[in-house]
């Protein structure tokens, strides 16, 4: 049985208030779920319960803790909107609703939709807080995979692989991103997923032998130049991302270094480039390899020195060297928006990395100051589409427009035929003129009549170049006549 102190125990810096919060949420999702179970027979609270300790596990605050928790209530149980505002704030019912939004979207093939999908997310990620419960929500479905339907196993595995794992690591959210691949990979391809386990196996067996030595001596090393450096041994534990690796080598796990790695972790960015040559004065390097991620972080903030030495005894080893920030960035960070442009002067890189660590601490202190750690994702929001909007067709495809696209706009987008005849629309659900401008996540439903047809009229509430085309060509070829001649 779950047992709200499991989440307590996560959030060791929560505040009074923040574990009231939790609590309430707690007990709350605990009687809306009452009665309900899930394909495994257990109780469907554990579910959304697990959704609230994924979030906790991260360090998210009370406030994110609670609508994971809450997540699935205004969908699945008798509680209304209502009943969430007036228990836990607008802020609240707001991630919840989010949440649910996103739940309707379907997933229809890997090559058809994916795109689709991802510029949907990342616009939705405008409040990436909803981003971060859905991806938690999804890591305890995907785990549970085995009592779902076997048709549709392999359906949310894909679309885990394909979806919810490359946004993970968009974000920078290492550990997630793992989870989330490790528990769909199997479902996804059976096969190749025991292909790769026995690979490994014999890998690692064979190369056990090389790394105790090679980590004695650096840990030698390290003393002698005056540094605290910690090393991590680290194995390969993400069989789908060794699977991707494999795939690109011809499944030949020789290719492959960085099975087994030793991380030196080290306190400065100074200290990462001297330990590197140190390094490399002991060690030859494999030509070619040495990769400096501090200087040139991958895109979603990643950084790292990485080099593959000859132990000198037969064996490769992948070397990685990075500050404890770098490290931490690795496992948890939320880094696409830190996308590192401009690097080059120390002083930037310096810049960056203190604005990572800022950003890291606010997160990760987050029970702390609750207040702030909103207010900073609220700020996070994305701008890269911030000039689309992204609305849905009731089945839940979704059509990008550019923004101050009308339900007009969006008829046409859908099939000429239906923006032709469209006699009116539904916006979530209401009655609206078809001129109605049209935001993100809006749930867009056009009504059409077949004595409907373009009047110049139309063109004032037409934006996008595809419904003004077909208005004109229509008027074209359908003159309106003066109303004195009718
Ligand atoms: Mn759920």
């Amino acid at each position: 049985m779950p047992h709200i102190k499991e989440i307590i125990d996560l959030l060791p810096k929560l505040d009074h208030k923040g574990r009231e919060l939790i609590t309430k949420a707690y007990h709350f999702a605990e009687t809306a779920h009452e009665g309900q179970s899930r394909k495994s027979g257990e109780p469907y609270f554990n579910h959304v319960f697990a959704t609230g300790k994924n979030l906790a596990n991260l360090g998210m605050s009370p406030t994110i803790v609670a609508a994971g928790l809450l997540h699935d209530t205004i969908e699945d149980t008798a509680t209304t909107a209502r009943d969430i505002e007036r228990e836990f704030g607008k802020d609240i019912l707001g991630l919840v609703e989010s949440v649910t939004k996103l739940g309707t979207i379907k997933y229809k093939g890997i090559e058809r939709n994916v795109e689709n999908l991802r510029k949907f997310f990342v616009s939705l990620a405008r409040d990436m807080r909803v981003i971060i419960i859905k991806l938690c929500d999804r890591l305890h479905n995907v785990e549970t995979l085995e009592f779902v339907r076997p048709d549709k196993q392999r359906r949310i595995a894909l679309e885990t692989l394909e979806i919810y794992a490359p946004l993970a690591h968009r974000l920078g959210m290492g550990k997630l991103k793992g989870a989330l691949e490790d528990a769909a990979f199997p479902f996804a391809y059976p096969k190749e997923y025991k292909q790769v386990t026995e690979l490994l196996r014999e890998k690692t067996e064979a190369e056990e032998k090389y790394l105790a030595e090679v980590e004695k001596q650096l840990r030698k090393l390290l003393k002698q130049h005056g540094m605290e450096g910690e090393i991590i041994d680290h194995r390969v534990k993400h069989l789908y991302s060794l699977f991707k690796k494999l795939r690109r080598h011809d499944m030949d796990i020789d290719k492959i270094y960085d099975i087994i790695a030793l991380r030196v972790i080290v306190d400065t960015v100074e200290q990462c480039y001297h330990i590197l040559g140190v390094i490399h004065g002991v060690w030859k390097p494999l030509p070619g390899r040495i990769k400096d991620y501090i200087a040139s972080p991958k895109p979603n903030g990643y950084q790292s020195l990485h080099t593959i030495i000859f132990t000198g005894t037969g064996g490769i080893v992948e070397i990685q060297i990075r500050t404890k920030e770098m490290h931490e960035q690795a496992e948890y960070g939320i880094a696409a928006h830190f996308a590192y442009k401009e690097h080059g002067s120390k002083k930037k890189i310096e810049r960056h990395l203190e604005n990572h660590y800022a950003w890291l601490q606010q997160i990760r202190d987050a029970q702390k100051n609750e207040k702030d750690v909103d207010k900073f994702f609220e700020n996070l929001k994305m701008d890269f589409f911030g000039d689309r909007v992204f609305i849905f067709t009731p089945k839940g495809d979704i059509i990008d427009l550019p923004d101050g696209s009308s339900a007009l706009d969006f008829a046409y987008a859908v099939h000429s035929d239906i923006g032709t005849h469209a006699s009116g629309a539904k916006v979530n659900g209401k009655f609206v003129s078809m001129s109605a401008r049209l935001a993100t996540g809006d749930i867009v439903e056009v009504e059409t009549k077949r004595n409907i047809h373009p009047t110049s009229k139309w063109l004032d509430h037409a934006k996008t170049a595809l419904a003004r085309n077909r208005i004109a060509r229509y008027l074209k070829f359908h003159p309106e006549f003066p109303e004195r001649m009718l």
